[in-house]
């Protein structure tokens, strides 16, 4: 199971009833957190996220909305007694930005793993056995989309263990993949296993323009997370030249990627009723989630995949 909420859902800058941008995804108690605008540890407060679980936060850019919480959160964790590291991972830059940010947060009790990522091309890498993949945006400043991808172990077959008189105490252990040995006997994990479960996976992109990529890098998500700025089309032209997108470009991107769910986020701050236009943008994409601040989902994987 995965769970994801977006505590936060505006841009620009915190409102009284909405705060900026983030994205929590937690999967067996690990969480990695997506952005940290200003007022971030209140909206994973009002959310009920438990920053304990938080083994990574992810930066997409160093616009203020989406990294000026920072300091206030890494004090928060060293107050709550975090230990274990926190990897910071953003674009090219990111030590810099957030060794400035912490001079105002200075002797914290854990450590801190900086992960300076390309922002021509996109990579990946793996944090709290979750895949990450980033891409490239195209925004005003260097900025990454992400996905997060959990890869689910195969399927284990105890008749077959059993018929190959396989201790019972050995199953965990070839379900993760591990050969063992047996009284000289090598037993490998092909032997009991019945092939590959779907991943499940999550795409959030903001703050970018529309462009085809994103279409390939959102294809085969869950649930994809893309901003809306503003929901006007009349304003399409202004929009896309600031950088930023509507709510009909991440509808047309969710359906030319044929993903199940689209979430829409980081609303203009004089957008003060974004679901009033869900009839609009879900003619072009029906499954159109027009979010608002703790929205959550738990994706369930289904077993017969
Ligand atoms: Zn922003
Ligand atoms: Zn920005």
């Amino acid at each position: 199971m995965v769970d994801v909420c977006l505590p936060g859902t505006g841009g620009m800058l915190p409102l009284v009833r909405r705060y900026l941008t983030c994205c929590w995804v937690e999967v067996m108690g690990k969480a990695i957190l997506i952005d940290c605008g200003e007022g971030t540890q209140m909206a994973l407060s009002a959310a009920e996220c438990h920053v304990s679980r938080m083994e990574c936060l992810l930066i997409t850019h160093f616009h203020a909305d989406h990294i000026s919480g920072l300091p206030g959160l890494m004090l928060t964790l060293g107050n709550q007694g975090k230990t274990t590291p926190l990897v910071i991972a953003g674009p090219a830059g990111i030590g810099r930005v957030v060794s400035s940010l912490l001079v105002i947060a200075q002797k914290l009790p854990f450590e801190i793993i900086i992960k300076e990522l390309d922002q021509k091309s996109p990579e990946k890498f793996e944090i709290a056995g979750l895949e990450i993949n980033t891409l490239p945006l195209k925004h005003k400043v260097p900025c990454l989309g992400y996905n997060i991808t959990y890869h689910r172990k195969p399927v284990f077959n105890p008749q077959k263990a059993a018929a190959l008189n396989i201790p019972v105490t050995y199953y965990k252990n070839l379900h993760a993949g591990e050969t063992v040995e047996i009284d000289g006997n090598i037993y490998t994990p092909d032997m009991v296993l019945d092939g590959e479960r779907k991943p499940i996976k999550v795409t959030y992109c903001t703050d970018t323009r529309p462009f085809d990529g994103m279409v390939d890098f959102a294809e085969g998500s869950n649930l994809f997370v893309c901003e809306g700025m503003y929901c006007d089309d009349q304003m399409r032209e202004k929009m896309n030249e600031k950088h930023h997108m509507l709510f009909s470009d991440a509808a047309n991107i969710a359906q030319k990627a044929n993903v199940p769910e689209l979430w829409l986020t980081h609303f203009s701050p004089a957008l003060t009723h974004p679901a009033e236009y869900k009839d609009d943008v879900c003619k072009i994409f029906a499954n159109t989630v027009i979010t608002r601040d703790g929205i959550k989902k738990t994706i369930v994987p289904d077993d017969n995949i």
